[in-house]
């Protein structure tokens, strides 16, 4: 991977906790692609909770920036980890502790929120009524979130963790099959920020053994070497299973607004993650 020798350093700032969340769209479902991510240096920027937000009936979804801080407990300062989640429940009006995180593993298991323990071990969640606030950690892989309607009217969410383990291994097909399952039907995915095709530089070996028979997968780096394009597979998947796809575009690698493991390594900035969240109104 090239350096990226533009990347901020990536602390945390303190935010207002009187400025509203900006949301960028209000949308009926389904919706089709909206994305406005924050303009950079502007005092917008400074405060926004969220790099990208929207809105389908009673049901918000988005992604955080590195202007919320680290999620993640098992990367940085897991003390930090806790204010940032409380700091980001709060900026969003929900109470301390809604969100659920999981104890991501790069596997396919997709869990129930409503019947799990209090950080179940999986790298897929599923709301079957909507109600459970759920959080989904990455930096690199990307995130899905799913919104998918019942007979009744009523919505399903899920969140999912979907980097290269976890494409290979079927996360996204077993977070559709579990909403199909549970009633759900007209499935729509939202694919989050992750590195992108042209960034994520792999050995000719791992190119040639995940490419075969994945031809979405197959990519080529900005400088000429073998790559993966996890949101290029990824749409594939879902458009398979007759998922509409909402794509929120968004290198981790290039971005700056954005966690990167990959970019923290190179470049020796502490590690962070953002989150996929999703919730509805109580
Ligand atoms: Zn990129």
């Amino acid at each position: 991977m090239r350096p990226r020798s533009d990347r901020k350093k990536s602390s945390p700032r303190s935010l207002s906790l009187t400025t509203p969340v900006r949301t960028t769209t209000t949308s009926t479902f389904p919706i089709s692609s909206s994305r406005t991510p924050p303009a950079p240096g502007t005092r917008a920027d400074l405060v926004s909770t969220l790099w990208w937000q929207d809105r389908s009936g009673r049901v918000s979804l988005g992604f955080t920036s590195v202007e919320v801080g680290n999620l993640a407990h098992h990367v940085g300062d897991s003390s930090d980890a806790a204010v940032n989640r409380g700091t980001l429940e709060s900026q969003l009006s929900l109470p301390q502790g809604s969100f659920r995180y999981l104890n991501q593993v790069h596997s396919a298991n997709v869990i129930d929120a409503s019947t799990a323990d209090s950080i179940p071990t999986g790298d897929a969640w599923i709301s079957t009524d909507g109600s459970h606030p759920l959080a989904i950690m990455v930096a690199d892989c990307l995130p899905v979130l799913f919104i998918a309607r019942n007979g009744g009217g009523s919505q399903l969410t899920a969140a999912a963790h979907a980097g290269r383990p976890g494409l290979i291994g079927g996360v996204l097909q077993n977070t559709v099959a579990e909403l199909l399952r549970h009633g759900g039907d007209s499935v729509t995915a939202w694919i989050g920020p992750g590195a992108c095709g042209a960034c994520y530089e792999v050995p000719q070996e791992m190119f040639d053994e995940l490419t075969d028979g994945r031809p979405a997968l197959a990519s080529t780096t900005r400088w000429g070497t073998p790559a993966l394009d996890l949101r290029s597979e990824a749409r594939a998947i879902l458009e398979s299973l007759d998922v509409t796809v909402v794509d929120i575009d968004g290198c981790t690698i290039e971005d700056p607004t954005l966690f990167s493991h990959r970019a923290s390594q190179q470049s020796g900035a502490p590690e962070g993650r953002i989150a996929g969240l999703i919730w509805a109104d109580s």
